[in-house]
């Protein structure tokens, strides 16, 4: 990305400045569409994935349907879209059942133009949703299908011809990249109208100036993450070690979606009758970062949209946090994560 910063041309120019920032970007493209498996004619850069979430969302459906889990993102671009929605349920273990889909198809008035909007692996959670097996009923009803495969790259091997559907998001920053830059990966040159209309760059699908900088730490980072799935057995092996101490150590406490297909990374772990923003605040203490499986606003604590969908009550949601591991996670932090715990989940709860 340094050297990239040298590089003052404008993509779009002829002159061999320009051409010179085409090329990294070109490059870039080329790793991308290679982690993904993707033809690299069908990534089109992004601002990030609300962004391509929005494009998608945004493209005149008439119904969309969603699960209640989905990314803010989704979510209020579907509430904007002013389409017709329609939430599949989750069930206890955050997934959606297909059949949910095939009843909400084949019952009720006709779906117009619609769109099918599902989660590759849930943020807060890691739940896995049964995408694949979606499309081929999907493809069947003419329901077009998106998903939003954010927490995907460099956990699971994201093959969107395997995957196959039309529309899928992905985000640099979620697999080591930089921030501010993602992608849209179209389904065999599928076409959507441009979210932003302006300059003709990324084949008239998305206009505005490329980030070159940006696109390019987001290339480096796809060859990094197609490298790094080989570690993914080991950070398991790591997340089931913390999930088992931690369950040993603190009475009641609850490993959520625990039973499903989960990312190997990702724990989303409640303790009833403790308050997450005070838990997060102790670890950060001890100098651990996790994040809080709820929201605050206006000084409120609320339950996480997620935890609540999957039916979590109220008291064990709002004591819950997301532990996330990743390559340089090591059996020592593990360890050191684990010592910290002992200390702050024995001292009383604060009030929420
Ligand atoms: N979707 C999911 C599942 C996410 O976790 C995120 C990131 O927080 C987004 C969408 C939004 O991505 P970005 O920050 O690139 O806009």
């Amino acid at each position: 990305m340094i050297a990239a910063m040298d590089h003052l041309g404008n993509p779009s120019s002829v002159h061999a400045e320009g051409r010179a920032a085409r090329s990294l970007i070109e490059d870039a493209r080329d790793s991308i569409a290679r982690l993904i498996h993707a033809r690299a004619a069908d990534v089109v850069m992004t601002s990030g994935a609300t962004e391509a979430n929005a494009t998608v969302l945004a493209a005149g459906w008439d119904t969309i349907l969603l699960s209640p889990a989905e990314h803010d993102s989704v979510l209020a671009a579907a509430r904007a879209s002013g389409a017709r929605l329609i939430f599949l349920p989750i069930d206890q273990h955050g997934r959606v059942a297909i059949e949910a889909v095939a009843d909400q198809a084949l019952r009720g008035p006709a779906l117009g133009k619609a769109l099918v909007s599902l989660q590759r692996a849930n943020n807060e959670t890691g739940v896995l949703q049964p995408v694949a097996d979606l499309i081929p009923f999907a493809r069947a009803h003419g329901i077009a299908v998106h998903t939003d495969a954010v927490q995907a790259p460099g956990r699971i091997d994201l093959d969107v011809t395997v995957l196959d559907a039309d529309y899928v998001s992905i985000s640099a920053h979620k697999f080591g990249g930089p921030k501010g830059v993602g992608a849209l990966i179209l389904r065999d040159g599928a076409v959507l109208p441009a979210l932003i209309p302006g300059g003709g760059q990324e084949r008239r699908r998305r206009a505005g100036t490329e980030a070159v900088t940006a696109i390019v730490g987001f290339g480096a980072a796809a060859d990094a993450a197609a490298r790094a799935l080989a570690d993914i057995p080991r950070q398991r092996r790591l997340r089931d070690h913390l999930e088992a101490a931690l369950s040993h150590r603190a009475q009641g406490c609850v490993v959520v979606g625990a039973a499903a297909d989960r990312l190997a990374n990702t724990s989303c772990i409640a303790f009833p009758g403790q308050s997450a923003e005070t838990l997060v605040i102790k670890y950060d203490l001890a100098g651990i970062a996790v994040s809080a499986g709820s929201a605050c606003s206006s000084g409120k604590v609320s339950a996480s949209h997620v935890l609540t969908a999957m039916g979590l009550a109220p008291e064990i949601a709002r004591g819950a946090i997301r532990v996330s591991i990743g390559s340089t996670t090591t059996d020592a932090d593990i360890a050191r994560f684990l010592a910290a715990s002992e200390t702050i989940l024995r001292a009383p709860a604060l009030a929420a």
